[in-house]
């Protein structure tokens, strides 16, 4: 423990990031109580699934679930299921629990996370508009799946993608409204976002791009059609809103922290207040990968690396962040890799057999290389998070060059 860090640590938030802050303190010998509290009605488990096999009905929660309840009993992580931090008292150095209890901290850890994103259309609260980010809501959509013939995504980003694949497979009717002009266009590159879109129009999905979902309209209280800006009408029994998450910052801010999108943490994922920090999806930090700049994230890598960060500080090893970001995602038998952050970039380099659905893109800004997207390509990702963590380079003219060894430019050693 950090020379002055007194008392438990209290992580409020019971995700990827709380629960590895928890057990990283564990592992990294930290010897003193810790709090785990977590609003949802479940042990901590783990969300990509449930965008996946889960929603797909392949695997059970078993496979989901971080870990069996013994292991917190073992690891003597007080995991405080179903309750809720309703503020934080800075001075008294506590939080207040909806149970109606007080736990004191030596230091909190505000791993709060984020919530799915409200559109404010007509008939967003008809029966049958469906969102995808926690159990509860993945058990409500996949019985609904099951039931449904005619389904529209609102949102071409991550989960939006993933849920559609799932949904086509099962043999439903899928169109999918995006307000940009093209797939993932937040994240990806152009030529990734055409091949995923060709991919999921030959399954037989249905696109609107640069189309704006107006109006979700009903009948006798249960949705009927989505309505766009165009004035087209697409048939629904069941619609998914899948446009990007808020970030959960009303707690801190409350307590009069900084929050512009995302709980502002310093180099250590620090608040202005030393006792607290911030992790996970609900952090903006200064991102060493992002010329520095402020950047909140949303994937499993941040949101624990992020924690070991953390548990790292608290028991006396401070650090700055310097982890590379990195994400994958699985659409049907495809899978993206990124390695680093591709926003922004002005020049892109193919590697690979594009037409046969194995290839990467190499993104570079002002000729330096931001970040490379795999897909299909397992081994070029490897390689390209050994290079990139490494702060490596490769030139477009070797990224194209099929003969450039990739691998050893990543194995090669600095100087
Ligand atoms: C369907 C889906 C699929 C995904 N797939 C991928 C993927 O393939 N790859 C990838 O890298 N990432 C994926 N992600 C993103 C990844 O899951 C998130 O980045 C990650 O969950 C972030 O973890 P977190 O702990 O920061 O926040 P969250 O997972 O948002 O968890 C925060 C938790 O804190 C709780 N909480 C909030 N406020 C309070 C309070 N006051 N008191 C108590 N509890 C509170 C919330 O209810 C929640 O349980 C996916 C996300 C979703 C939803």
């Amino acid at each position: 423990m950090s020379d002055g860090m007194k008392g438990p640590v209290v992580i409020v938030g019971a995700s990827h990031a709380g629960f590895q802050l928890a057990a990283s303190l564990r592992q990294h010998g930290y010897d003193g109580p810790v709090f785990l509290v977590g609003d949802e009605p479940a042990l901590p488990y783990q969300r990509p699934p449930l965008s996946k096999d889960y929603l797909d009905g392949k695997i059970g929660f078993d496979m989901v679930v971080m870990r069996p309840e013994a292991f917190f009993r073992d690891h003597r992580i007080e995991f405080l299921q179903g309750a809720r931090v309703t503020a934080i008292d800075r001075a008294a150095r506590h939080v207040q629990l909806d149970v109606g209890e007080r736990l004191a901290y030596g230091h909190l850890a505000l791993a709060t996370g984020a919530r799915n994103r409200v559109p404010p259309l007509p008939g967003v609260e008809l029966d049958g508009v469906c969102y995808l980010r926690t159990l509860a809501e993945t058990h409500d959509l996949r019985d609904r799946l099951a039931a449904a013939d005619h389904i529209v995504v609102i949102g071409a980003g991550f989960i939006g993608l993933e849920f559609a694949a799932v949904a086509r497979a099962k043999g439903k009717q899928v169109h999918i409204v995006e307000l940009t002009d093209r797939v993932m266009s937040r994240v990806a590159s152009v030529p990734t976002s055409h091949f995923f879109a060709a991919a999921y129009r030959a399954a037989g999905a249905a696109f609107s791009f640069g189309a704006q979902a107006v109006r979700i309209a009903g009948q006798g209280g249960r949705v009927d059609h989505v309505e766009l800006a165009s004035g087209e009408r697409l048939p629904a029994d069941l619609v998914l809103v899948s446009v990007g998450v808020v970030p959960n910052g009303e707690l801190a801010a409350a307590a009069g922290l900084a929050v512009a999108n995302g709980i502002v943490v310093d180099a250590q994922l620090a608040t202005a207040d030393p006792l607290i920090s911030a992790i996970g999806d609900c952090a903006s930090f200064p991102c060493v990968h992002f010329e520095g700049q402020p950047a909140r994230l949303e994937s499993v890598q941040n949101a624990a690396d992020h924690a070991r960060c953390v548990a790292d500080r608290l028991v006396g090893k401070p650090q700055s962040y310097s982890a590379l970001p990195w994400f994958w995602s699985e659409q049907g038998k495809l899978r993206l890799q990124i390695a680093g952050l591709t926003t922004g970039h002005d020049h892109h380099v193919l590697r690979g057999d594009f037409e046969a659905g194995s290839f990467s893109v190499f993104c570079y800004k002002h000729g330096r290389l931001l970040g490379i997207e795999s897909v299909n390509r397992p081994a070029d990702h490897a390689h390209a998070r050994r290079l990139l963590a490494a702060g490596r380079q490769v030139s477009p003219q070797q990224a194209g060059d099929a003969s450039f060894d990739l691998r050893a430019a990543a194995a090669a050693r600095p100087g």
